[in-house]
């Protein structure tokens, strides 16, 4: 594959993002967005997902690098809404297995705060903060909406691994081995273009 292609230019441009901006604190939390990210892909990885999803996971917080907004906006009462944006911008390249699920991934948060105690229990401080600028639980007509979506499982899992990638120090693979299965997902919906 040459470097000029669609898909290599993608990847150019999503190392480029995390170089530039990776370094970032992610909000409240005690490590970067690039930690963040390769913490989520890792744990997709270590519970079988497919290469789609892992790479959801990898590229579920882009938003967070493509707004200029305060890493910290929460505190200051502004949703940074970069669900919408990420999916959006992901959307131009990437099928709805690896859209939706990045798409979805803070209704997933509104729905298992409405459904599991235990998750809302282990919320972070700052994961606490977000949910309530991001319309706080979901209501019960809102979660078995929510269950009626054909994303609504990968978005689910995505979430919990979110949750749980926020661990300082962790060893994870490195930014290439993502970049690597993202290239994968790219390149079969290249060849097969009417797949998700
Ligand atoms: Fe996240």
């Amino acid at each position: 594959m040459t470097a000029d292609t669609p898909t290599e230019v993608l990847l150019h441009e999503i190392s480029g993002l995390f170089a530039r901006r990776g370094r970032e604190m992610y909000a409240g939390e005690p490590i970067t967005q690039t930690e963040h990210a390769l913490q989520a892909a890792l744990l997709a990885e270590e519970n079988g997902a497919d290469a789609a999803l892992v790479t959801a996971a990898f590229l579920h917080d882009v938003g967070h690098l493509l707004h200029d907004l305060d890493e910290d906006c929460a505190e200051e009462g502004i949703d940074d809404k970069h669900e919408a944006l990420g999916a959006e911008w992901l959307s131009r390249h990437f099928g709805a297995d690896v859209v939706e699920p990045v798409r979805l991934h803070v209704a997933a948060k509104r729905y298992l705060c409405a459904v599991d105690e235990q998750y809302f229990a282990q919320l972070s401080d700052a994961s606490r903060l977000s949910l309530s600028l991001q319309g706080g639980p979901f209501t019960t007509a809102q979660t078995r909406k929510f269950e009626e979506h054909p994303s609504f499982v990968a978005a689910i899992k995505l979430r919990r691994w979110d949750e749980q990638a926020r661990i300082p120090q962790l060893p994870t693979p490195p930014l290439e081995h993502y970049l690597d299965c993202a290239r994968t997902v790219l390149t079969r919906r290249a060849e097969s273009p009417q797949s998700t």
